[in-house]
């Protein structure tokens, strides 16, 4: 489904991305865990196409097309869903009216008919309900005011909509009380199924307790060091990322 091979980025002048390669198949939860500053939301941002992200080499096969030539809303269309660390708000624009936008851009894209303004609330209020979420937020601007919990319910609801075959969740889990972590993780657990993959980006291993990844990767300097199951998240919760910085450091 997501192929990455050997991807090299920068940011301004800077090298962040270092020879990255990541193999997603349909049906997999990954997580992806590692220091502060390794390169984590890099990765994402480059897959979400941010033009201040310069890919320098490498190949991103995503359903057997070259991501990194697809346009921005191409991506989505085609069923990619990025949940940033932070949010973006648009003010103006009401969540009920952005949410909708989105949903019948997707289902254009599957050749599915728009769902009208009924049906659509209908479905709307009805997931607003499994992630906690009052029906005022419907119509108050997209994330503008919302606390940190209440942005992320926001993005749970957009991506359960929407329904991604790939999701990637970066730091989804930061600054959440432990009610939102759980809806964060109900809502990833019901999106699980065959058809679709999960990349599940977080520092700490916390949200692993509720998501159980497939596979565990460690990023650190701009590259996977480390890949394993979910014990390897636990021996990360145990042991810190320092013994994994100095293996490769003796490794040279
Ligand atoms: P992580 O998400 O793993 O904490 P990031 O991908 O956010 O790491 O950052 C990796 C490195 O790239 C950091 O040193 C960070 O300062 C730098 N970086 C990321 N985005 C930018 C940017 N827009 N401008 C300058 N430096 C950036
Ligand atoms: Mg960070
Ligand atoms: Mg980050």
């Amino acid at each position: 489904m997501l192929s990455i091979k050997d991807l090299h980025a920068r940011v301004e002048q800077k090298p962040i991305l270092r020879g990255l390669s990541l193999e997603v198949k349909a049906g997999e939860v990954h997580a992806i865990m590692g220091p502060n500053g390794s390169g984590k939301s890099t990765l994402s941002q480059v897959l979400a196409g941010r033009e201040d992200y310069i890919v320098e080499s490498g190949s991103v096969e995503w359903m057997g097309r070259d991501l990194l030539s697809m346009p921005i809303e191409e991506r989505a269309r085609s069923g990619l869903f990025l949940a940033f660390q932070y949010p973006i708000e648009i003010p103006g624009v009401s969540n009920a009216y952005f949410l909708r936008t989105a949903v019948n851009a997707a289902r254009r894209h599957q050749g599915l008919p728009e769902l009208d303004a009924m049906d659509f609330i209908k479905r709307v209020k009805a997931e607003m309900k499994a992630v906690g979420m009052k029906e005022e937020f419907l119509y108050r601007s997209v994330n503008e005011g919302f606390s940190g919990g209440e942005k992320k319910r926001n993005e749970v609801l957009q991506m359960t909509l929407l329904e991604p075959k790939l999701a990637i969740l970066d730091e989804t889990d930061s600054g959440l009380d432990i009610d939102a972590l759980k809806v964060v993780a109900d809502g990833v657990n019901r999106l699980r199924s065959p058809e679709r993959a999960l990349i599940v980006i977080t520092h700490y291993q916390r949200l692993l307790d509720y998501i159980v990844p497939d596979f565990v990767h460690v990023l650190a300097g701009g590259r996977i060091v480390r890949t394993g199951g979910r014990e390897l998240a636990l021996e990360l919760e145990e042991r810190g990322y320092g013994w994994i910085s100095e293996a490769e450091a003796r490794k040279g």
